[in-house]
């Protein structure tokens, strides 16, 4: 398979977990094979932050962002000061991963929406956009999206609402506050037919894919090591979907990435 007609971006990837970190020649290389021109590792936590940053700093086509994901409870927890200190380097051009899993964790989670409040301030606070997990949690995700003033409508800043599983009526809250939806292997699942139907939906004009490797490897590599690459396969499957050409999506998802985290191409 080829893609020498479209450049794709992987809007969402851990690079620096070590079964990637490992191979990074082999990673780059397979990124170049497949067009995938830039990609943004995706920082988890904060003693991860140092790697993740200096990964951005290597590799021109390499950018970063800074926060605590939701499903890492015993970590140090992030203040709205230090997320704005850290995000404060070009190549840092996002606030996440942040945002609410129930899916993952259960019992008191009140530490998780007060983590991601501090989350959306930062954000606001640096004008840097969120990157947002929701898992099993939309409707008190799109509450405190609301309440903290995320979104462009409210005069904060968008964001991603990454490897987006949820329905066509959380998508299009999301949208309406100035997020875009993020695609990710799963949308090439058999078993994704209500997310397929979701991602038909939905404008182009809206849509990034990303990878999450090294999680969730799309078909053909379903069950495998993902990597940065294969964020390929997403656009190809997402043509296919909506019936349209390949380097349509390629062109219009990496135009999107540029206008979400306000970067020249
Ligand atoms: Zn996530
Ligand atoms: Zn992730």
């Amino acid at each position: 398979m080829g893609y020498n007609r479209g450049m794709f971006i992987d809007s969402h990837c851990h690079i620096n977990f070590p079964e990637l970190a490992a191979r990074m020649p082999e990673v780059l290389a397979q990124m170049a094979h497949n067009k995938v021109t830039h990609a943004l590792c995706v920082s988890v936590d904060l003693p991860d932050f140092p790697q993740v940053l200096a990964l951005a700093h290597q590799y021109p086509h390499i950018y970063a962002s800074v926060g605590v994901h939701p499903d890492y409870e015993d970590t140090p927890e992030p203040s709205v000061e230090q997320l704005v200190e850290l995000a404060n380097d070009p190549k840092i051009i996002a606030i996440g991963e942040t945002g609410l899993d129930y899916f993952r964790l259960q019992g008191d989670l009140e530490w998780q929406r007060e983590r991601f409040r501090t989350h959306i301030r930062a954000s606001r606070q640096c004008r840097k956009p969120l990157i947002i997990h929701t898992r099993s949690a939309s409707e008190d995700t799109l509450r405190i999206m609301r309440e903290e003033g995320a979104g462009t409508d409210a005069g904060g800043v968008a964001g991603v609402m990454h490897c987006f599983t949820e329905s066509l009526e959380v998508a299009r809250a999301a949208i309406e506050m100035g997020f875009y939806i993020s695609f990710s292997g799963i949308v090439t699942f058999k078993s994704a037919k209500e997310l397929q139907a979701v991602a038909l939906e939905l404008p182009l004009e809206r849509i990034l894919i990303e990878t999450d490797a090294p999680y969730l490897a799309p078909v053909p590599y379903r069950g495998k090591m993902n990597e940065p690459g294969f964020v390929a396969h997403v656009g190809e499957y997402i043509a296919k979907l909506k019936g349209v050409p390949v380097e349509q999506v390629a062109q219009q998802t990496t135009a999107n990435f540029f206008q979400l985290f306000q970067l020249q191409p």
